[in-house]
């Protein structure tokens, strides 16, 4: 099977075309094809000599991932199922936000996931595989097709740890991030971890601006562990360190994701530990109600409860998002599509 041509950073296309005798020059053409005019076969590279584009489409191929089904209405969240050359599923998710007339695709980065989030649909059958940087790449473009037009935000919290495929997330975002091609703007970009201490670790050290926004779950190692095994790897003392250096070397605020569950993180003792974690972080918190997903029998709060746990958050001077629905409940029921398939 050819390797996408997507996965390949333009001084790598240059490289190629010079081993096929070929003008560095043609490689930016091939590059404004791929990123701004968004074709998909070499066929429609107009201005290329048709000996070169029959060696792009010998030696890559253009389209890795099919669409199978789409869920949701344009305009609306749309979450898509995608098929992978080798048959794998993954599930794209596209979130307009309309007032700000913007729209935010939220890419999955490994088939399955190896973490098992007790709540996550995604980690219940274990990981089958990483992405590859121009699967994770093509997933963005399928969503441009859609649109009309590239998105303006991309996340990283589909399907899979992106940390746990640390080098083709970091290259397929190094493409996104192109200003020649599709140019989406490293703040613009956000690599949503479960709290994997050595991929935290590694990123501070990128010099990306990238956003980073880490899972907590729960404010004590031991309610963590209950929902996220990943605790029992990288326990929340050593997050909390590994987000502190992150922060101090980076100077970059972090998003932290609190899922709220009934009777087991959501009381007003727990808002005040969360405060003391997070007292001494610039950072900011996503509170988000549980989205029911069959996988796990978990409920979200009355909204008495979820009203005290934000304002002591707030009163305590914690810049705090109350998250409902779109993206939250998609977060929780991600994977689900794929799962049915299984
Ligand atoms: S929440 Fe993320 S890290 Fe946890 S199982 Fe799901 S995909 Fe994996």
């Amino acid at each position: 099977m050819n390797s996408s041509i997507h996965g390949l950073f333009l001084a790598e296309l240059e490289a190629f075309c010079k081993e096929q005798g070929q003008p560095a020059f043609r490689a930016k053409q091939i590059w404004d094809w791929l990123y701004v005019k968004r074709v998909s076969s070499a066929d429609e590279m107009k201005n290329l000599p048709a000996p070169l584009r029959e060696l792009l489409a010998d030696h890559f191929s253009f389209q890795c991932l099919e669409k199978l089904e789409t869920k949701g209405a344009p305009g609306e969240t749309q979450k898509l199922l995608l098929k992978l050359a080798d048959g794998e599923l993954i599930e794209t998710v596209i979130i307009p936000a309309p007032r700000r007339q913007s729209n935010t695709v939220c890419v999955s980065s490994q088939v399955g996931c190896r973490f098992g989030c007790a709540f996550c649909a995604s980690g219940q059958k274990g990981v089958v595989r990483n992405l590859s940087a121009g699967e994770i790449v093509g997933e963005v473009l399928e969503v441009a097709k859609m649109l009309g037009g590239r998105p303006d935000n991309v996340v990283f919290m589909g399907i899979g740890e992106p940390f746990d495929n640390y080098d083709e997330v970091l290259r397929a975002i190094r493409i996104l991030n192109h200003p020649d091609g599709l140019c989406i703007g490293a703040r613009r970009i956000t690599i949503s971890t479960c709290g994997v201490v050595s991929g935290i670790q590694r990123l501070a050290d990128e010099g990306l601006q990238v956003e980073l926004s880490v899972s907590l779950h729960a404010p004590d190692s031991e309610v963590r562990s209950r929902v996220m095994p990943v605790n029992e790897t990288w326990p929340l003392e050593e997050l909390m360190a590994a987000c502190a250096d992150y922060t101090a070397e980076t100077n970059r605020i972090i998003t932290f994701e609190y899922t709220l569950i009934k009777g087991l993180n959501d009381s007003e003792a727990q808002a005040h530990q969360l405060v003391k974690l997070l007292r001494k972080f610039s950072c900011r918190v996503n509170l988000i109600p549980l989205s029911p997903v069959e996988e796990f029998d978990g409920e979200r709060p009355d909204a008495e409860t979820m009203k005290i746990f934000l304002e002591t958050l707030e009163k305590a001077g914690i810049n705090t998002t109350f998250r409902d629905s779109k993206g939250s409940a998609l977060k929780a029921a991600c994977g689900q599509l794929r799962a049915r398939r299984l």
